[in-house]
């Protein structure tokens, strides 16, 4: 009985198979093309499957998703953003598998919540960093879905004062200002030459001055919307990942200098901002337990 996961990020997407005690090992990983995303995803996963039959598929999605029926709608993969029935596809694809997904910061929540930094933390926030900005709300050890399967879309959060255009249809989202893409391109405007995120990261690290403006402002935006959406969920615990959260001091000082100015009631006094222990492969691990759990669709 072969049981896989998939994650379907903004850029990569990757397979894995998951074994008898719920540890999920990638398989398979291409980027994501910009059209036959699911021609692509359809031999990803028969390449995985190796001719045997698939038992269960637990997937984990960039967001938005309608869990409900199993449909992604994804921000970042143009081909897909009015919807793509991917459960159905799927199932199409092995027919009599259970297949069960969640968006991509429940899986994250889900990772962190077993084998990551919220193992002894029953009360936590999971968080993504890099080419969007997505998280995973734990409440009383469960990992929260949502009506929808969408709560913890902590990157649609507001930044006090933030006027810029965000890709969901609204105006001064945490992703619009703090995401790797977004601090690039508010660097560019302002003339600096790079192109990614890592490129500013180490360019803020030697001390250009428009890279760290970037940095300082994505991180003071991460650090407001954190303190909001700790004392919304009585958390003590958020844990950050993602390839942007790398970035360092010049993005952490002043997340934590933010979260020293908001995060000031009482009961978060206990409140610890630390960074992913699970790496990139997170999500996948997640839609790997979705597979044991039976969370969502
Ligand atoms: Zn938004």
């Amino acid at each position: 009985m072969t049981v896989l996961a998939l994650d379907i990020g903004a850029t990569k997407i990757a397979v894995g198979l998951v074994g008898a005690d719920g540890v999920t090992h990638e398989v398979g990983r291409i980027t994501v093309p910009p059209s036959g995303v699911w021609d692509a995803v359809r031999g990803l996963l028969l390449a995985a499957a190796n001719g045997h039959t698939v038992s269960i598929v637990g997937i984990g999605a960039c967001g938005p998703v309608d869990a409900t029926v199993g449909v992604v709608e994804p921000l970042n993969i143009p081909e897909w953003r009015d919807g793509f029935a991917l459960v159905d596809a799927v199932r199409e694809l092995f027919p009599g598998a259970t297949v069960r997904m969640a968006v991509d910061g429940v899986c994250l929540a889900l990772a962190e919540r077993h084998f990551g930094a919220a193992r002894q933390t029953p009360d936590a926030l999971a968080m993504t960093v890099s080419s969007g900005i997505g998280g995973g709300i734990i409440v009383g050890g469960m990992v929260a879905v949502g009506h929808t399967g969408n709560a913890g879309h902590i990157g649609h959060m507001i930044v006090p004062g933030s006027t810029d255009p965000c890709a969901c249809g609204g105006v001064g989202c945490v992703e619009a200002v703090a995401s790797g893409p977004s601090a690039v391109r508010w660097a560019r405007e302002r003339g600096w030459e790079g192109a990614t995120g890592v490129e500013l990261a180490a360019a803020a690290e030697a001390g250009d001055r428009i890279a760290k403006a970037a940095l300082r402002r994505a991180g003071i935006a991460l650090g407001q919307v954190i303190s909001s959406a700790a004392a919304l969920l009585d958390v003590d615990l958020v844990v950050v990942g993602g390839g942007f959260a790398q970035a360092g001091e010049p993005l952490w000082r002043p997340l934590q200098e933010a979260l020293g100015a908001h995060a000031r009631i009482q009961f978060l006094g206990d409140l610890r901002v630390v960074p992913s222990e699970l790496g990139e492969n997170a999500t996948l691990v997640g839609a790997g337990l979705l597979t044991a759990l039976g969370a969502s669709a």
